[in-house]
């Protein structure tokens, strides 16, 4: 048994995972983040501890973190993570000395498109690419079953590709970032600038937006159709520079399944580079806000080893 968590902004939630990648108990509270990093991390460590108490008889092996933000992996430190108002604190060695298990810290989306590899609808696909679109827009690679981080642990930052030169401004501070085209927020305040809402402006929300889009309403429909140009034209981007088998699509959003990737899929297609080729499925999650957790749990499966180069080369004149 294995044990996953996924940190939030407003929710923390931690898991059971057996072998089979399943999970089979599972806790969630709010995170109160603004209770300060000792809070949250005694709320997690009791979660931890009634996780432990259900495993009974059955070993748990280590625990795996998820939150938004940078992080040391080596020494399980959060370095800066802005969602949850954390600054240099040094999780994974506190739950370490309290459980004394190992215990791994990673990037949310990293653990999201983990856990889609292992046991979600990007199964066993490589390489494997996810987006989610949420709050903002995060992402996740996997190459040979192994997380893509980059030399310093920054890699699939997609959120912040440009979209438009000087276009809105994005939470980074840069003009025209992609999140601030294809996040579900920004879909949002699209439908509200369109006037999709008027007369229920106080009402506006994701679910009663894709309920006018089902209804047909056509300021919704021009709305829609705007916003999946957008994540299409980024998709896109992300085909041609992975030639990825799959694309897994996460997030609140991807609750809308086929409505939403079918309005995507048809845009890539004119979009990408190789058009007449055999290009990478499109998917939506299928683990939804359980991703995390069962990529969190399994990261000693999931962690690029670094590779020492023992070989010399030859000096060059
Ligand atoms: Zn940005």
């Amino acid at each position: 048994m294995k044990i996953g968590i996924d940190l939030g902004g407003t929710t923390v939630s931690a898991g059971l995972v057996n072998d089979g990648m399943e999970i089979v108990e599972k806790t969630e509270q709010l995170s109160c983040c603004e209770d300060g990093a000792e809070a949250v991390m005694s709320r997690m460590a009791d979660m931890i501890e009634a996780l432990i108490k259900k495993a009974g008889q059955h070993p748990v092996s280590c625990i795996g973190l998820g939150c938004p933000g940078i992080m040391d992996r080596e020494s399980g430190t959060v370095i800066y993570s802005n969602n949850i108002g954390w600054e240099q604190v040094p999780v994974g060695q506190n739950l370490k000395e309290r459980f004394r298990l190992p215990v791994y810290v990673e990037n949310d989306a990293n653990c999201a498109a983990a856990g889609e590899y292992l046991a979600g609808a990007g199964r066993g696909c490589s390489p494997m690419v996810m987006v989610t679109l949420g709050t903002g827009v995060g992402g996740g690679v996997l190459i040979d079953g192994k997380l893509y981080l980059g030399k310093h642990g920054n890699a699939s930052i997609f959120g912040h590709i440009l979209m438009e030169k000087n276009g809105r401004r994005c939470t980074c501070q840069r003009m025209g970032c992609w999140e601030s085209y294809a996040s579900a927020k920004a879909l949002l305040e699209m439908a509200k600038k369109e006037g999709v809402f008027e007369g229920m402006e106080e009402k506006a929300s994701g679910p009663i937006f894709f309920e006018k889009l089902k209804k047909k309403e056509e300021r919704a429909r021009q709305v829609f159709d705007k916003y999946t140009d957008f994540v299409a034209e980024g998709i896109a981007d992300l085909i041609n520079i992975f030639d990825p088998q799959c694309v897994v699509i996460g997030g609140g959003i991807s609750a809308q399944g086929n409505l939403l990737v079918s309005s995507i899929k048809n845009k890539v297609k004119e979009k990408i580079f190789f058009s007449e080729m055999d290009t990478a499925q499109i998917l939506c999650s299928l683990l939804a806000n359980d991703a995390a957790i069962i990529g969190a749990a399994n990261l000693p499966l999931v962690r690029r080893q670094t590779i020492q180069h023992k070989a010399k080369y030859m000096d060059l004149p």
